[in-house]
């Protein structure tokens, strides 16, 4: 394995922030992770440096032809003070699916995890301890060669930043509104939807802004071809509780494939619930709320863990889902979830991975 240079900062931040007000992605830690992929080198120059600007020239590739994949894990600090990342591994694992989609070289997995954790052994102290607080860690990937022919890149680097964030639900899980999209659509079969890459975002803007137009939280998307399907919500994955089982969307290639979608699923199953990920039509949905069988709904992913939904607005039609309450199997996959994250319970999945 490569080593990794250390360049400590000279210059450490104030870590002046209230852990009852840390909000989502704007603070940043005293060091990042640099490693830089040249054709025919390959990924060399792997260091942790101070964290700050990169330069870039105007001509860098991804800020014309948006070829960049991103990730998203936590840190968490277990109430022994020890920190524990949850299935890193698949987090780079997932990378190199999305790299591969996007001609993008991919990465020893095994290394980065190493890199990450010497990262976050580095900036332990930025890990925050108040309850449901946590270290939030974006490693990306971006094209740099200046040239304006579209081509895939030769000179690419990934980067590792860490960013400390706050509670997701400081008073209690709260279950959001939901608008199912007709006229956007996020992905299709072919595209990109089953990566994590920032041009996805980009499309789904526009959804977004209109549905918070609405009061919504986020929207439901379907699928591109039939508008029938329903895909994922946001930036999450999508569940139901229909009549005592557990339906998903199952992964044909335009919906990402969340790892807390991933570990819901191996819970469920080891309690001995039905889970079942096929294809759910919106109408079907439809049918079974209207039948009172629509039980539960939540979304899933790093994030939110569990996202309970409260209502969904479907054109003229609403459903309302529970009472607008989160349901039993939301409230313990949420209690599992998290309990096993922040070390309060057994790991009898062994999913955690400790950082010393
Ligand atoms: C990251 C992401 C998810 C959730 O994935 P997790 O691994 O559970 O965090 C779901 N949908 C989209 C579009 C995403 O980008």
């Amino acid at each position: 394995m490569q080593e990794i240079k250390i360049e400590r900062t000279t210059a450490p931040k104030p870590r002046d922030y209230d852990e009852h007000k840390l909000g989502f992605g704007d603070i940043f830690t005293d060091h990042m992770f640099v490693m830089d992929y040249y054709e025919g080198k390959g990924w060399v120059d792997a260091r942790i440096v101070p964290y700050g600007p990169i330069p870039l020239d105007p001509a860098a590739m991804v800020l014309h032809y948006a070829q960049e994949v991103f990730e998203g894990m936590k840190a968490y600090r277990r109430a022994d003070g020890k920190i524990q990342l949850f299935r890193p591994e698949r987090n780079f694992a997932r990378l190199n699916l999305s790299n591969e989609r996007l001609c993008i070289p991919k990465v020893d997995e095994a290394f980065c995890l190493e890199a990450l954790k010497k990262l976050v052994e580095i900036d332990a102290d930025w890990v925050p301890s108040l309850e449901g607080t946590s270290l939030y860690i974006r490693p990306f990937i971006i094209a740099v060669d200046p040239h304006l022919g579209v081509r895939p890149a030769n000179h690419l680097m990934l980067i590792i930043i860490l960013s400390p964030v706050g509670a997701y639900y400081p008073e209690g899980l709260n279950p959001v509104k939901i608008y199912v999209e007709k006229n956007y659509v996020r992905a299709v079969k072919g595209g990109m939807g089953f990566t994590k890459t920032g041009g996805n975002y980009a499309a789904s803007l526009k959804a977004q802004d209109e549905a918070h137009d609405q009061n919504y939280t986020q929207v439901l998307w379907l699928d591109g071809v039939e508008r029938r399907y329903i895909e994922e919500v946001g930036t999450m994955n999508v569940f139901f509780k229909i009549d005592g089982e557990v339906v998903t969307p199952a992964l044909e290639g335009s919906i990402l494939g969340g790892i807390t979608r991933a570990s819901c699923i191996e819970i469920l199953k080891s309690w001995g619930v039905p889970v079942s990920e096929r294809r759910l039509a919106i109408d079907e949905l439809y049918a079974a709320y209207e039948a009172g069988k629509l039980e539960e709904a939540f979304g899933s992913g790093t994030a939110a863990v569990i996202s309970p939904i409260g209502e969904l607005k479907w054109g003229d039609k609403i459903m309302t889902i529970n009472n607008g309450e989160i349901g039993p199997l939301s409230q313990k996959l949420y209690d599992t979830l998290t309990g096993i994250q922040w070390g309060k319970l057994e790991d009898t999945f062994h999913w955690t991975c400790p950082i010393d």
